[in-house]
């Protein structure tokens, strides 16, 4: 088979340029936007981590500045799993950490309130216990047409799309255990 071959060492300026664009190979395409936004990460150090949003387990690169500031989040070109790229929800990595809006303490709005006050983490977690047990005696059922079912219907649990296997093995025999049947994951909506 016949093959051709073209000599382009001889080429220069802007037939090189031409050239070099055409087959993708200029030495810096970055439009100047990006180039600015490179300057904000310049120097700062890339720490590996994964997205925490779902189960695919991305591989991120967090840029953090020499006094341990967060400067950007992007995808890590290296990994095998998502090479480089981030779905929405991962491109908003940076502004779910640094959000001056993001709540950070627990909200609560008590029965027929029109609006939320802020409650300790412990309150709430207490809170959410005596809830739990009022609702599961008041609807635990033994037996059911003869059968011996030992369930509640009166709760239901919905599990984050971001927990590990070990979470969900939990979650799920704390909810097992409690008669809990419906059990689902937010990964699965
Ligand atoms: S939320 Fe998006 S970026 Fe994050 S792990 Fe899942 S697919 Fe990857």
């Amino acid at each position: 088979m016949a093959t051709t071959t073209i000599d382009i060492t001889g080429l220069a300026g802007a037939a090189e340029t031409e050239l070099s664009a055409r087959v993708g190979m200029l030495p810096n395409v970055a439009s100047e936007r990006t180039k600015r936004l490179q300057g904000r990460i310049a120097g700062a150090k890339p720490v590996t981590s994964v997205c925490g949003y779902c189960a695919v387990g991305c591989s991120t690169l967090a840029y953090v500045s020499d006094d341990g500031t967060l400067l950007d989040v992007e995808g890590n070109p290296e990994s095998p799993i998502n090479g480089g790229h981030l779905c929405p929800k991962g491109s908003a990595l940076f502004g779910l950490t640094v959000n001056d809006q993001r709540w950070t303490t627990v909200k609560y709005r008590a029965p027929y309130a029109d609006r939320y006050e802020e409650r300790p983490l412990a309150w709430a977690l207490e809170r959410i216990a005596q809830r739990i047990r009022e609702t599961r005696e008041a609807t635990f059922v033994r037996e059911r047409d003869g059968k011996r079912v030992n369930h509640t219907l009166g709760i239901s649990s919905l599990g984050g799309a971001t927990f590990g296997v070990e979470e969900n093995y939990l979650l799920g025999k704390f909810m097992h255990a409690l008669g809990v049947v419906s059990i689902e994951n937010q990964a699965r909506i």
